[in-house]
């Protein structure tokens, strides 16, 4: 078999870049029993031309492309007030999708679906649907088309997270398209398994007394732009949830129910075949920002010039390495704890395998996850007063 199927010792991101180059569609994504999506082969279709192995990250020793650290860097925010309160960050996103449309471009980015609660890449002119980070792996089959269309001439500006625009920018240079593709990706954290975002929604549901809500935003700025505040709307009721308090963001930020793909990803460390990495500008510059703050670089001149061309002003910016040392570049150290996890998730269910992995938490992270809960319980202005002091 010369398809992705030979590789079992690392697991699929759901990229997409395979099932975007093969020729007889051979290749689709599925939600696995971990709850992350991956992409399996209809083997009765597949033809052994071994063009998914030439795009799969999981094929290759050393990711290519830029180096980021050798960037140019832009610390930047919309003009436009309403626009950074939607977004996660400064909005940069949105104006470059505007940009896009307004220059001929079509756009791909992420939507939430409210009918599966779940991510998926589309083709839109909607960038009111792209605005915000969903932190869920994003359903990437539209790439397919993506590719065709770009092949058949069609200009497009992409965003997605690293995994997804280096398997793109592969799958380009293959079909030799890659000068109609303007390739945005954003830092990445990694995502969680989705049978931990039913559970949060089936919680959620429960206390609106719903069974369908009407929006979901993942980093609402009610208490500004490091509240990572989630917001359920049915109707005219609200369902706050927290970084501190809130099942979703508890669990994803303890990292061990990452997909298998994101502890070990080289796409989201320094070498980057985007031609922009967006990001929220962390750390002591902007750290007394309640509003939010993008940072960009910028991997070629052609990116560099777009950054004149937007309704963004530009503020005062750190070095490569200034911005890298407040994102996690390093990856995770907890792949026996997860491999573990993932056991007793398949067997037993998402509660148990949260119990399970916190009862095995390395002493540094329980302390970590007690200062957590004793600062969820101080009142939001005292958290944040805290913050500017750190
Ligand atoms: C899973 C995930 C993890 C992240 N981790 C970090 C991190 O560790 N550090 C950091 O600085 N920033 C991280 N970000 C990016 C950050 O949240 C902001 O997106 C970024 O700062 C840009 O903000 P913005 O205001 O310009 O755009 P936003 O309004 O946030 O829009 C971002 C763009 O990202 C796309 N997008 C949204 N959700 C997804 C998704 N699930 N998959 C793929 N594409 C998506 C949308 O199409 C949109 O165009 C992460 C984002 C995601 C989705
Ligand atoms: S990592 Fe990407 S290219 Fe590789 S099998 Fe998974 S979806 Fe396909
Ligand atoms: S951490 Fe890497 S593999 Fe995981 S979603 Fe982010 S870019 Fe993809």
């Amino acid at each position: 078999m010369k398809n992705i199927t030979v590789r079992t010792d690392s697991q699929c991101s759901g990229c997409g870049a395979c099932l975007s180059v093969c020729g007889t569609s051979a290749i689709h994504l599925e939600l696995n029993q971990l709850g992350y999506y991956q992409a399996n082969v209809d083997e009765s279709k597949c033809v052994n031309c071994g063009s998914c192995q030439t795009v799969c990250a999981r094929f290759f020793e050393e990711p290519s492309g830029v180096d980021i650290r050798t960037s140019s860097v832009f610390a930047l925010q919309s003009i436009h007030p309403v626009t950074i309160k939607r977004c996660s960050s400064g909005g940069a996103a949105h104006e470059i999708a505007k940009w896009a449309l307004s220059h001929g471009y079509l756009l791909c980015g992420a939507e939430y679906d409210l009918e599966t609660n779940t991510v998926k890449h589309v083709i839109t002119d909607d960038i009111r649907l792209l605005d915000g980070s969903k932190y869920l792996q994003s359903d990437t089959s539209v790439f397919s088309e993506v590719i065709h269309r770009a092949m058949n001439g069609k200009c497009f500006v992409i965003f997605g997270v690293p995994c997804h625009i280096a398997g793109l920018a592969r799958a380009a240079e293959l079909k030799k398209c890659r000068d109609k593709l303007f390739l945005v990706e954003i830092f990445c954290h990694g995502v969680p398994t989705y049978k931990l975002w039913n559970k949060e929604c089936a919680l959620v549901k429960k206390k609106l007394k719903c069974s369908r809500f009407d929006e979901v935003l993942f980093r609402y700025k009610k208490f500004g732009w490091h509240s990572y505040c989630l917001q359920f709307r049915k109707k005219d009721k609200f369902y706050y949830g927290s970084r501190e308090k809130d099942l979703f963001y508890r669990v994803y930020f303890e990292d061990i129910l990452l997909n298998g793909a994101c502890l070990g990803c080289r796409a989201r460390q320094e070498t980057s075949l985007a031609d922009i990495r967006l990001g929220d500008y962390w750390g002591k510059r902007y750290q007394g920002r309640d509003d939010g703050v993008s940072v960009a670089f910028c991997n070629n001149e052609k990116a560099a010039d777009l950054m004149t061309q937007l309704s963004i002003q530009q503020l005062q910016v750190g070095t490569a390495e200034e911005v890298l040392s407040c994102q996690n570049m390093e990856g995770y150290h907890c792949q026996a704890l997860h491999d573990k996890t993932m056991e007793v998730l398949v067997k037993e269910g998402i509660e148990a395998a949260i119990r399970y992995y916190r009862a095995r938490l390395p002493i540094k992270q329980k302390i970590k996850n007690i200062v957590l809960f004793v600062l969820s319980l101080l009142p939001y202005e005292i958290r944040a007063g805290l913050r500017k002091l750190r």
